[in-house]
């Protein structure tokens, strides 16, 4: 029998209801979240990110900004918009677009947001929070990829998780959160030797590569659960790093690319937002 699919369009519909529940109540006492999205430069794919972030905020009742700046902007400008963001009380989120300009210093631009307002959960002290334990803020590729985990209802405990890629955006927190699952997690990369035998052990595979096609069926363990969160442009159209195709006939569970992860990622970030601002409300 073929995979079910973890439909991130379906999930995040009902997750986006929620959310605008929660937003409406803030309103009610008088507060509207709020996310400045700071954009520098023309990068194409940064402009339709950046669009879907703020029309995921209309939707659901949220203030959003975007604060457009020439590519050209030095970091002491960058930095003194993030500080001005800072200080603005409408607004609840910041979230730096990345890639900046290559001449930027992004660790510092991230390391600038006070973790409070840190919505992508970049902060290092955010970071820190997910490796101890506490209450940070979570990345919301992560966050979306283990809501979708959960959602298969799969006891979690003992499971033997493998996500292949660790970066600080993804397959680090990743990481983390199926730790704090109770999952065995192995993480794999670029240099990682015999990678299917590891692939191949996984309960939970976790793909974030960024190569079009990269997990093949033999490389999935008969009834995994395969979360795919590559974003691949190939001739135009966008593909995940899982061989649909071939691995919904292995595993139990997988997300389509796209409308899996990368729906349920821009879902979080919204969460995130509302959440800011209901600590904010709390802490005031
Ligand atoms: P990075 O390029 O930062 O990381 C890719 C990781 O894959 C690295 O750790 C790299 O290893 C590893 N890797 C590369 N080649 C191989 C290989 N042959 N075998 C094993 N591991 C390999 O990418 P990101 O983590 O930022 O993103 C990964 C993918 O997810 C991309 O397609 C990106 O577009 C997508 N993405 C999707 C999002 C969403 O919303 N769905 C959000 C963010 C990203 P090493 O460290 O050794 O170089």
């Amino acid at each position: 029998m073929p995979a079910r699919i973890l439909d991130g369009r379906v999930m995040s519909e009902t997750l986006r209801a929620e959310i605008s529940q929660r937003v409406s109540e803030l309103k009610k006492r008088g507060i509207t979240p709020g996310l400045a999205v700071i954009l520098a430069g023309n990068d194409p794919a940064s402009e339709i990110y950046v669009r879907n972030k703020g029309n995921g905020c209309l939707e659901t009742g949220m203030y959003s900004e975007t604060v457009r700046l020439p590519e050209s902007i030095s970091q002491e400008e960058l930095e003194a918009e993030i500080d001005r963001l800072n200080q603005d009380s409408r607004i609840h989120g910041i979230l730096v677009q990345l890639p900046l300009p290559k001449h930027l210093d992004a660790a510092s631009a991230l390391a600038r947001i006070r973790p409070e307002k840190d919505v992508d959960g970049f902060h290092l002290l955010n970071a820190g929070s997910l490796m101890t334990g506490g209450e940070g803020v979570i990345p919301c590729t992560p966050k979306g990829a283990l809501y979708m985990i959960r959602q298969t209802g799969v006891d979690l405990a003992g499971k033997d998780a493998v996500v292949i890629g660790r970066s600080n955006i993804v397959g680090k927190p990743m990481a983390m959160l199926l730790l704090r699952e109770n999952c065995t997690v192995t993480v794999c990369h670029s240099r990682t030797k015999d990678l299917a035998e590891y692939t191949r052990r996984a309960d939970i595979l976790v793909a974030a590569v960024g190569r079009a096609g990269f997990v093949t069926a033999d490389m999935v363990k008969p009834g995994a659960i395969v979360i795919d969160v590559g974003i691949n442009r190939v001739d135009g159209k966008v593909k995940g790093d899982v061989d649909f195709d071939s691995v919904r006939e292995v595993a139990s569970w997988i997300t389509p690319v796209p409308g899996g992860v990368g729906k349920m990622t821009i879902t979080m970030l919204l969460q995130n937002t509302l959440e800011a601002a209901e600590r904010a409300e709390k802490k005031a």
